[in-house]
């Protein structure tokens, strides 16, 4: 075992973050039931070696709009309005879904619902932050999304890799991973280039990685992509926890990367006390105005 995975060992705060992709079957949409429950399996088992733990979900928005589907056509979709009433259904039935499975393994879940508006206004950050140490100091998991129903473009954050190192942030977590559906950093897009080599372990998050993320990007699996992945393993190692990018195609690789085993790549935490994450995450909307 190398030494950088040897500390995950010792790891005390898990965020783990999931992609609506890797909670639905391909095929319909629906959800992987299967998949799910592996997953709060792995969770209650983590929380009952003493450890804390925190859930980002995704699945909201999909889930709604499976649940009123039949009822509206295509071009619908993707009015914001639309969208939002989908995040209102859908974010009950999934917390519905999960408290149920939580239950069955005798823990507490609870819903954290943020905005971008939550990070950037120090007394909403304040609350959220108290929010997060009170839940987890009565042994509650929180499952956190991004409160889709009321949130339009100038308040999102957007995406649930940057949510998930945000939220990394607001606990003091010290290991975040973010399942998808790749393995991890490649060199270059291993679809097209077969001399791609996979990336096992960054120790700082240089120019050549970022780089290097945007070619394994072509490949375009994910919802968040490459990008926003590399968003948040900036967040996450200048705030001091490590990160993993691991593929969510079986589910128990969580507890294969808490043994300290090698899966996904890891990106070392290197903190940094000059690091202002609000200004950063003001910074990234700006770029994209
Ligand atoms: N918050 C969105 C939802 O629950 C997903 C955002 C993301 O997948 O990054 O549908």
């Amino acid at each position: 075992m190398s030494s950088l995975r040897n500390e995950i060992l010792k790891k005390q705060r898990i965020v783990i973050k999931i992609g609506s992709s890797s909670l639905q079957h391909k095929e319909t949409g629906d959800l992987d039931y299967t998949k799910m429950e592996v997953l709060v399996r792995e969770l209650c088992n983590i929380r009952n070696q003493g450890k804390d733990v925190i859930l980002v979900t995704s699945g909201a928005i999909a889930v709604g709009k499976k649940a009123v589907g039949a009822f509206r056509v295509k071009e619908e979709e993707g009015h914001l309005g639309f969208k939002q009433a989908c995040a209102a259904i859908g974010q009950a039935k999934l917390m519905m879904i999960y408290q149920k499975m939580f239950a069955e393994y005798n823990q507490t879940a609870a819903q954290v619902l943020v905005t971008r508006d939550t990070i950037i206004n120090d007394l909403s950050r304040y609350n959220a932050k108290n929010t997060f140490s009170e839940l987890l100091s009565l042994g509650v998991i929180p499952i956190v999304n991004e409160n889709d129903t009321v949130s339009t473009y100038e308040i999102e954050i957007g995406d649930n890799d940057t949510l998930s190192a945000i939220v990394a942030a607001l606990t003091g977590a010290d290991l975040l991973i973010l399942l998808s559906d790749i393995d991890g950093l490649y060199t270059d897009d291993p679809r097209t280039n077969p001399q791609a080599a996979f990336i096992e372990e960054v120790e700082v998050l240089t120019e050549e990685y970022l780089d290097m993320a945007k070619k394994t990007t072509g490949s375009n699996v994910g919802t968040g992509g490459m990008n926003t992945k590399m968003i948040a393993a900036r967040i996450a190692t200048n705030i001091g926890a490590d990160m993993i990018i691991a593929n969510s195609e079986d589910i128990r690789i969580i507890h294969r990367i808490m043994d300290g085993r090698k899966y996904g790549t890891l990106f070392k935490a290197n903190k940094d006390d000059d690091f202002r994450m609000v200004s950063y995450i003001q910074s990234l909307h700006e770029t994209e105005n």
